[in-house]
């Protein structure tokens, strides 16, 4: 490579670095020239990653309560049309029994994860949540249930929860048409996030990193999406595909893109909550090192009881053993000491500006 070549990434990424924003077809060059300078964005990141967040990785305890949903998206696993996979759902009880275990283990968020299932009404929900946070009123509470209501996003943040995560999945109208079913409304989905944030949430957006029909440019539009909206949080992660979803045969995102994007992010938005991802940890063994090098802060494992688990391949080999399990939280421990970072057991708010 030439020089001159190498200066000119050099050059972009020390601008992300100070103005933590680009022009559209600066973020797209550097995504098309990925390979010449993912190295230096991945240092950039990791520094700016330790100056907001120190060594310390934060951790949620994901809890997947139900597996039944009204959707149909084209790539999720979990789809209503998919008759292939055994349906539960988490009593009250259960979850609390979730909940109970995860605390043992130093966790102090729980994420509250599912399809859209009706069978969970606000009455269903506020219960639960309200009873999470008498018994652990120093943890923060997640729910991730999909697209309701504004009135029904208010009875939740009024019964205890704190944050939010609803993936917006792309930030392209068109894109998102080819992604999901007639019935479903990209205008939705975002006025969602907009309500969310409005009703004093903490919010996670995010995207699956080489989805079909997804190209580079749409990647380089997701940072001015992101600058725009301004999330706590962004979960990205690989697509892959599902053995039994219409997108069955389409390609499986990478992990170099995924991380390089995780890089992007974290120097476009510097305080932002930025996990590594189970998918990303199913498709490379070293995807949740690599991640955290590349910008990431949070890992979310598996706090659902073991016999579910299997029933909740949002994509194929989803994993939820070992270091996915929080179980396991002594191994992640070790993992995270040989890339010099350790665990936080604290509740792990965003750190900046609301
Ligand atoms: N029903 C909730 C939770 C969905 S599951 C909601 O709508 O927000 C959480 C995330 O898994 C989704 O937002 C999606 O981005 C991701 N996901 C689903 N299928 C996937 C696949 N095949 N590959 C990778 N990620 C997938």
């Amino acid at each position: 490579m030439e020089k001159q070549d190498t200066l000119i990434y050099k050059k972009l990424i020390d601008k992300l670095c100070a103005n933590n924003y680009l022009l559209r077809d600066e973020y797209l060059f550097l995504i098309k020239n990925r390979d010449n300078c993912s190295n230096y964005l991945f240092k950039n990141a990791s520094k700016v990653r330790e100056k907001i967040y120190g060594k310390e990785i934060y951790i949620r305890g994901l809890i997947e309560f139900t597996n039944y949903c009204k959707n149909d998206c084209f790539y999720c696993g979990i789809r209503r049309s998919n008759k292939k996979i055994e349906r539960y759902r988490l009593s009250k009880e259960e979850i609390l029994k979730c909940a109970h275990e995860g605390y043992l283990l130093g966790f102090r968020t729980f994420v509250l994860q599912g399809g859209e299932d009706i069978y969970y009404t606000d009455e269903v929900l506020i219960d639960i949540i309200s009873t999470i946070k008498s018994k652990y009123p120093d943890c923060a509470i997640t729910i991730s249930l999909g697209e309701r209501s504004f009135d029904s996003y208010k009875n939740l943040r009024e019964a205890g929860a704190d944050r939010y995560l609803l993936r917006h999945e792309t930030s392209n109208k068109l894109h998102y048409q080819k992604l999901h079913p007639r019935e479903m409304s990209f205008e939705n989905r975002i006025a969602c996030l907009q309500n969310l944030k409005q009703l004093g949430y903490q919010v996670g957006c995010g995207f699956m990193v080489g989805s079909p029909f997804q190209i580079d440019e749409m990647l380089a539009d997701e940072l001015i999406f992101l600058k725009k909206v301004k999330p706590h949080m962004v979960g990205i992660g690989p697509f892959i595909s599902h053995k039994d979803t219409p997108f069955c045969n389409k390609t499986s995102g990478t992990t170099e893109l995924t991380l390089f994007m995780l890089g992007l992010i974290r120097l476009t938005l510097p305080n932002v909550l930025l996990p590594a991802t189970t998918a990303l940890a199913t498709i490379d063994s070293n995807g949740r090192e690599k991640a955290i090098i590349a910008g990431a802060n949070v890992i979310m494992p598996n706090l659902s009881p073991i016999n579910v688990r299997k029933n909740y391949m949002l994509y194929d080999n989803k994993l939820y053993l070992r270091e996915e399990s929080a179980q396991y939280i002594n191994d992640l421990k070790s993992k995270m000491k040989a890339i010099d970072c350790t665990i936080s057991t604290t509740r792990g708010d965003y750190k900046g500006d609301v």
